[in-house]
């Protein structure tokens, strides 16, 4: 069954043979792309769809998200912004709700949030455990995630969780919470930062998830300057995330590797924090990527279009460089070939604005404009 996709105002491909389209149309075939170009030259199909004059973008590519857990933070929430400064020690407050939570609790927070991602634009997330922090709930929050995406990540190395020696949580950690957790995970990361985890401690940690086949993901330098980014590329870590304060040191690190750097504005917005400046790390060669760092702590949002007008807005980014950063640099983060740009032979992932540009996403902040979203070859919303 294939299917033409015809009245496309502009098609931004984020794929480098085929740039940007005006007037375009895609063939799927199946859950594939078959063919893309300017509309006059496009060979028959099955079914014929005109969006009517929009712009197509590939689905945006989520490479960090936290949506396993229970409880809120509205407190929290409330008392930052009354002045409060963000620290790491509020993730227990989710850990003691996410403990006492059902499977079927939370199967059904993540399925909402799961959803909302669809309905922003997000064809494929990353989803991370980390607020169970003791074997089971670590291994049924994966569980969990896996239900929703193959992209699932070990986070047990969050925080020490409370009434354990960090040498005890360490031990666990690389120990049987591996042992029962690696069989569901496909990444390990670990929060490398000041009351959270020291360079040595992650190294650790990291090494050995890697030991067991999982590829390495870091939260870097988010709250403080520290080693994590320097780590992520000494580790061969597919992403360094945050990257909030770094050094020259650490940007020539990046951009001398394969370790993409995953900004996360929502945070930033969130805990009224100084932003990343993307544009240094861009002007230096780095690879960028966007993603909503969706948690309940430090970024309850699940919007891509709101990440990319503020990586616009607030970090120096272009507009076409931020799509670019929650499509193709998603993508590369998670280490993927399959998504996030449209192009013959890759997934039939995308989205129809109702605009006639992508740069709307960024000109028209808070709105929703993503209008259609189609997932391996189906429209899905
Ligand atoms: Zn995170």
């Amino acid at each position: 069954m294939t299917t033409l996709i015809t009245g496309i105002a502009l098609l931004a491909t984020q794929h480098p043979e085929h740039g940007e389209i005006a007037d375009a149309a895609i063939v799927l075939d199946g859950a594939h792309i078959a063919w893309v170009g300017a509309a006059t030259s496009a060979p028959a199909a099955d079914e014929r769809i005109d969006v009517g004059g929009r712009a197509v973008i590939p689905g945006f590519v989520d490479s960090h998200a936290h949506l396993v857990f229970a409880g809120d933070r509205t407190a929290e929430f409330n008392a930052r912004m009354a002045g409060t400064p963000y620290a790491a020690g509020g993730i227990h407050t989710t850990v003691t709700a996410t403990r006492a939570a059902s499977d079927v609790r939370l199967r059904a927070n993540t399925a909402r949030l799961a959803a909302e991602l669809l309905a922003a634009g997000v064809t494929t997330f990353e989803c991370k455990s980390g607020y169970g922090l003791d074997v089971g709930t670590e291994r049924r929050s994966l569980l969990v995630a896996a239900e929703f995406t193959g992209e699932t990540t070990f986070l047990g190395a969050h925080v020490v969780p409370r009434g354990v020696s960090r040498e005890d949580y360490l031990d666990l950690l690389v120990g049987p919470m591996l042992d029962a957790c690696a069989p569901h995970a496909r990444w390990v990361d670990a929060f490398c930062e000041a009351g959270a985890f020291d360079a040595d401690e992650t190294r650790v940690v990291l090494t050995a998830g890697a030991a067991r086949g999982l590829g390495i993901r870091l939260h870097a330098n988010q709250l403080t300057a520290g080693p994590g980014a320097q780590l992520a590329v000494e580790l061969g870590a597919a992403s360094a995330d945050h990257c909030t304060h770094l050094s020259d040191a650490d940007v020539d690190a990046l951009a001398g590797s394969d370790t993409v750097a995953t900004l996360l504005p929502l945070a930033e917005f969130s805990t009224r924090s100084p932003y990343p400046d993307a544009r240094r790390l861009l002007d230096a060669g780095v690879d960028v990527a966007l993603a909503t760092d969706c948690n309940p702590g430090s970024a309850y949002s699940t919007s891509m279009p709101l990440a990319v007008a503020l990586a616009v807005r607030e970090m120096r980014m272009t507009p076409a460089e931020a799509v670019h950063a929650a499509t193709a640099g998603g993508a590369r983060a998670l280490r993927r070939k399959d998504i996030g740009a449209i192009a013959p032979g890759m997934c039939a992932d995308l989205l129809v604005l109702d605009a006639p540009s992508p740069v709307h996403l960024a000109y028209r902040p808070g709105v929703p404009i993503v209008a259609q979203v189609w997932r391996a070859g189906s429209r899905v919303m």
